[in-house]
C-alpha cells in the first residue's frame, strides 16, 4: 500500500489544492491530507473548520482522509506510514520556499521523499489568500472554491462586517 501525505494550511481549501489531492490519488493508494497549524501564519478559519471543509470537498475520493496535525510534517508522515510528502508548485516563486522545506524534511527523515506536482494551468494563480481578499470585499469566489467554502467565506465576512457596524 503506497501512502502519501498532503500537508498544508488549507485556509481555506481551493480548487488548486483539490487538483493536487485528486492527482495524488492516481499515484498513491491512500492520501492523508493534514491541516497543519502554522504559528507564523494567522488563519481565518480554525483548524477544525478547515478539516471539515476539506472532508466535505473530498467526500467523493475514497483514498483521502483529512485530519489536523500539530507538529512536524515528517513526524506526521512517519505516524501514517507515508513514503511521500506531496506538494504543489504554482510558479517559480513557490520554488525557493519549497526547496528549503524539502531539504529540511530530507535532513530530518531520509526515508520520506518530497514529491512535487506542477499545478494545472487554470489554477496557477490561485491562492487561499487571493480568495480571501476577493471574498472579504464581497466578490464572487465560486470559480475557485467548492460551494461549502464559498458559503463559509460569506458567513465569516458578513459576521465580520456586522461586528464592524455595531
Ligand atoms: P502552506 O501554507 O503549507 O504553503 P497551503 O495551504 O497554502 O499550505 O498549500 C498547501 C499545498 O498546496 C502546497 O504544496 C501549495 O504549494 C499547494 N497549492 C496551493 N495552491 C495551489 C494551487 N493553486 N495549485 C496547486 N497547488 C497549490
Amino acid at each position: 500500500m503506497k501512502i502519501a501525505v498532503c500537508p498544508g494550511s488549507f485556509d481555506p481549501v481551493t480548487y488548486g489544492h483539490l487538483d493536487i489531492i485528486t492527482r495524488a490519488c492516481d499515484i498513491f493508494d491512500r492520501v492523508y491530507v493534514a491541516v497543519l497549524t502554522n504559528p507564523a501564519k494567522s488563519a481565518l478559519f480554525t483548524p477544525d473548520e478547515r478539516v471539515e471543509m476539506l472532508s466535505t470537498a473530498t467526500r467523493h475520493l475514497d483514498a483521502v482522509i483529512c485530519e489536523r496535525f500539530d507538529g512536524l510534517v515528517v513526524e506526521y508522515a512517519r505516524l501514517r506510514g507515508a513514503i511521500a510528502i506531496v506538494r504543489g508548485l504554482r510558479a517559480v516563486t513557490d520554488f525557493e520556499f519549497e526547496l528549503k522545506m524539502a531539504s529540511m524534511n530530507h535532513h530530518l527523515d531520509k526515508e520520506v521523499e518530497t514529491v512535487f506536482m506542477m499545478t494545472s494551468n487554470e489554477y496557477s494563480f490561485l491562492s487561499s489568500s487571493a480568495v480571501k481578499e476577493v471574498a472579504s470585499l464581497g466578490g464572487n469566489v465560486s470559480a475557485w472554491v467548492p460551494s461549502c467554502v464559498a458559503e463559509a467565506l460569506t458567513r465569516k465576512y458578513s459576521h465580520a462586517r456586522e461586528a464592524e457596524i455595531s
